[in-house]
């Protein structure tokens, strides 16, 4: 139970209204998209940066830990209660604060959701370039503290590449404020590059300054099959050693267009057909073209067998269906996918899936390959059933040495879902000691109690 005076502090400090400890209500934030469950003690919801600096103040007095948490849509447990938790929810801190399309940014609290801000950003002909998949209902809060990215990713880059400057509270109480409102600035240290991704242990981060794009006139999406998982991975390298390069460059195997199939979508694809790529260009209307031309010349190659091209809005919206349906159609396979987001240099895309395949065969597991490819950059699903402890054994070895591979590959073992709770043991397989003690001073630093998420990112001190 929360500490009755914990529980009046916040509530003179928000309004009783804002400080919820009913069961039902704490069942709600008990969980985030991974299987896991921990009911915190309470959820609060403040609406400023000032009401979170209070409730620091308070979770310092009375020792409590602090989670914060956008829409609970992270894969990898960051927004997981620890015991003896308080959930910090952002839902309640939606405002737009200050919109300047003359100068192409936006300044918004961190509880928007994310899709909003590009929705207001195309009124006056600008986008926000981040599309992670769970954009229609994941906060900007989550998106900076995982360094989000989507498809689009591949050529305007990732969340991190759109903050000009954030405020937050750090879990010393204080308000801090970094960044400026400029296309260029380089005064003192990059606190901005710091906090994002920095998965809600160093500050809770309140407000923010998002950079916008000119919206590009014309889009054109090209669907092609290929008759291997290695063809398809050999037309992403060729793609992507051109010059022009895609908006999104997303790949599947044949365990993905199965599941997509078995849903009802694409199944129109050609016999033989193994793997997928959607491929996207976009620009002013009349280069398109050039761009559909140079994309056709590098994708064609070994094991080409149908390449479908859409310009209007309607037909690229049906050719994205079968994508965006993949996340949830992949969950009917098994009753759990082990979701992994491995990340090698493009030109070791094809090693990579042949040696997914390797596995999937030695370790007899069915592993469902897809992501952003283009980035070099593969969800790597593992299905299992959790209750069958011999495949549940065979699962942690495979990954083990998947892991293994895309490190040998000069890999990295997470592209954007982050470490969270889940990806805690392998750390130490990617960052050396020294690196790692230098990250535990500058969380020291910024978190002098261990007051925010102490269960995440940074692997457990023996
Ligand atoms: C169907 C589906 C598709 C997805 N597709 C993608 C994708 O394409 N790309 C991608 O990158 N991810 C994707 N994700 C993962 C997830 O949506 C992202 O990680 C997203 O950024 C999480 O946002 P959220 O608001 O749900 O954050 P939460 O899950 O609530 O929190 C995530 C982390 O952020 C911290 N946090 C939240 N708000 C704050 C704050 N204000 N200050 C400090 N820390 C904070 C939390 O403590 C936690 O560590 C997908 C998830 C699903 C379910």
């Amino acid at each position: 139970m929360l500490n009755p005076l914990a529980t009046t502090a916040l509530m003179t400090a928000l309004d009783e209204h804002r400080v919820i400890t009913d069961h039902s209500t704490r069942e709600i934030y008990s969980h985030d998209e991974t299987p896991k469950y921990c009911l915190p003690l309470a959820v609060v919801f403040p609406r400023s940066h000032d009401e979170v600096v209070a409730i620091m103040r308070i979770a310092i007095e009375y020792g409590i830990v602090l989670i914060a948490r956008g829409a609970g849509s992270g894969n990898v447990g960051g927004a997981l209660p620890s015991p003896q938790s308080i959930v910090v929810s952002f839902e309640c801190m939606n405002q737009i604060l200050e919109y300047h399309p003359e100068d192409r940014y936006i300044v918004v609290q961190t509880g928007v959701i994310t899709a909003e801000i590009d929705r207001i950003a195309r009124e006056h002909g600008l986008f926000y370039p981040p599309d992670p998949g769970s954009a229609a209902y994941s906060r900007i809060g989550g998106n900076l503290a995982m360094n989000a990215a989507g498809p689009r990713a591949v050529k305007y880059g990732v969340t991190r590449d759109y903050v000009m400057g954030l405020r937050a509270v750090t879990g010393a109480g204080n308000s801090i404020n970094s960044g400026c409102r400029t296309s260029k600035g380089v005064m003192g240290y990059d606190l901005t590059r710091l906090l994002v991704g920095s998965e809600g242990t160093l500050a809770l981060i309140t407000e923010a300054t998002l950079k916008l794009l000119p919206l590009p006139e014309a889009r054109a999406t090209l669907r092609v099959c290929y008759a291997s998982n290695a063809d398809a991975c050999r037309a992403v390298s060729r793609v992507m050693n051109q010059a022009v390069i895609p908006c999104a460059l997303e790949f599947m195997d044949r365990f993905s267009i199965q599941a997509i199939q078995a849903a009802g979508s694409a199944t129109d694809l050609p016999a033989g057909t193994q793997a997928l790529l959607m491929v996207e260009a976009d620009g002013v209307a009349s280069d398109l073209p050039r761009q559909i031309d140079a994309l056709q010349t590098a994708l064609a190659g070994t094991g080409l067998l149908d390449l479908q091209v859409a310009t209007d809005k309607a037909a690229i919206a049906a050719l994205w269906i079968a994508r965006k349906a993949l996340s949830h159609a992949v969950k009917n396979i098994a009753p759990l996918k082990i979701n992994e987001d491995v990340v090698v240099p493009v030109s070791r895309l094809a090693e990579l899936v042949i040696h997914i395949e390797y596995l999937a065969q030695s370790y007899d597991l069915p592993i469902v390959s897809f992501g952003h490819a283009g980035n070099g950059n593969l969800h790597v699903n593992i299905m299992v059933d959790p209750i069958d402890t011999n495949q549940m054994q065979r699962a942690k070895h495979a990954l083990h040495a998947l892991f293994s591979e895309v490190l040998a590959l000069g890999g990295t073992l997470t592209g954007e879902h982050g470490v969270g709770s889940e990806k805690r043991p392998y750390v130490t397989m990617e960052i050396d000691a020294d690196s790692l003690a230098l990250m535990r001073l500058i969380k020291q630093q910024f978190d002098p109690h261990q007051l925010l998420n102490p269960d995440k990112l940074l692997p457990a001190q023996i």
